[in-house]
C-alpha cells in the first residue's frame, strides 16, 4: 500500500523536511506544495535539498513516482471573465512543471479551475486552452493530475463528464490523468457505500487506468452537499469502513493515497490515521 499524507516544504530543510516528515508519520510517501498553497511565490528548486531528500528515500524504500506535487489553488485556467488571472496560471504551470521535473517527481495534481460564474461550459473551455498551451512545449513525462472537484460555487471538474470533457480535448493525453479526492467526490453527490458502482462509471468515462493519486479523506457533510469540507478519518459521513475499503483496494495497490485531513489541535493526525487505515 502507498499511503502518506500531506507534508510541508519549508525552509530550511524544504524537500528533505518533508521526506523527514513523511518518514515520521511511518509514510511511504507524501505530497507536498512547491511553497505556500494560498501565493504563487515560489523558490528555486535550487534551494530544495533535493538530493539528500532522494538519498534519505531510497534509503527507506520509498520510490520517487509516487511522490505527489499539489499545485496552488489559487491558480485558474477557467477565469475567463479575468484573462490575464488565467495567463497567469499557463505561465505559472509551466515553470511548476519544471520545477516537479528537477524535484524527480512524477505527478502535478491540479485543481481544473473555477469559471467565476461564466458558465461551466466556458470555464471548461478555457482549461482546455490553457492546459494544451503548458504542455504545448513542455518535454518532460511529468503528469498532470486533475482533481475531481466538490462543485463548491462555480467549480469546474465537479462529474466525470466535465472532467472528461477535458480530456478528449487535450492534445498530449499522455501527459493527463486524474486525482480521485474521496471527499469531494463525496460531496459531488458520487455515493462511495458503493465503491465499485462509482469506479466502475468512472472507468466508463475516464478509465480507472488514468486515476495517478487518491486523496483520502472523510467529509463534515451529508453526500452531495458540494461543500468540500474534509473531516478527519472515522470521524465524517463518509466513515472509516469505506475509506479502509478503499486503500485496501487491489486494483489500485499501486496508487499512492495521500491523507489531507484536518490538524487536531494543531496537531497532525497522520500517524496515527496511517496506522488505522494500514490494519487489516
Ligand atoms: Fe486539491
Ligand atoms: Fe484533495
Ligand atoms: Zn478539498
Amino acid at each position: 500500500m502507498i499511503l502518506g499524507s500531506h507534508c510541508s516544504l519549508k525552509a530550511p530543510d524544504y524537500f528533505l523536511g518533508s521526506i523527514k516528515e513523511a518518514l515520521s508519520y511511518g509514510a511511504n510517501t507524501c505530497m507536498v506544495y512547491t511553497g505556500p498553497p494560498s501565493n504563487s511565490k515560489r523558490k528555486s528548486a535550487e534551494d530544495f535539498k533535493i538530493e539528500e531528500a532522494q538519498s534519505l528515500m531510497k534509503k527507506n524504500g520509498m520510490a520517487m513516482e509516487h511522490i505527489v506535487i499539489h499545485a496552488p489553488y489559487i491558480i485558474n485556467l477557467a477565469n475567463s471573465k479575468k484573462p490575464e488571472t488565467a495567463q497567469f496560471g499557463v505561465e505559472f504551470l509551466k515553470e511548476e512543471l519544471k520545477r516537479v521535473e528537477q524535484m524527480g517527481a512524477k505527478i502535478l495534481v491540479l485543481h481544473p479551475g473555477s469559471h467565476v460564474q461564466a458558465g461551466a461550459d466556458i470555464g471548461l473551455e478555457w482549461i482546455v486552452r490553457g492546459l494544451n498551451e503548458v504542455l504545448k512545449e513542455d518535454e518532460s513525462d511529468v503528469k498532470i493530475a486533475l482533481e475531481t472537484m466538490a462543485g463548491k460555487g462555480a467549480e469546474c471538474g465537479r462529474t466525470f463528464e466535465e472532467l472528461a470533457y477535458i480530456y478528449q480535448n487535450i492534445e498530449k493525453k499522455e501527459r493527463i490523468g486524474f486525482c480521485f479526492d474521496t471527499c469531494h467526490t463525496w460531496d459531488a453527490g458520487y455515493d462511495l457505500n458503493d465503491f465499485d458502482q462509482v469506479i466502475q462509471q468512472f472507468d466508463e468515462i475516464l478509465g480507472i487506468e488514468n486515476i495517478l493519486v487518491f486523496h483520502i479523506n472523510d467529509s463534515k457533510n451529508p453526500l452531495g452537499a458540494h461543500k468540500d469540507r474534509h473531516e478527519n478519518i472515522g470521524k465524517g459521513y463518509i466513515g472509516f469502513e469505506i475509506l479502509h475499503e478503499i486503500v485496501h483496494d487491489p486494483r489500485f495497490e499501486n496508487v499512492p493515497k495521500i491523507l489531507e485531513t484536518p490538524y487536531i489541535d494543531s496537531k497532525a493526525p497522520y500517524k496515527e490515521e496511517i496506522e488505522m487505515l494500514k490494519e487489516m
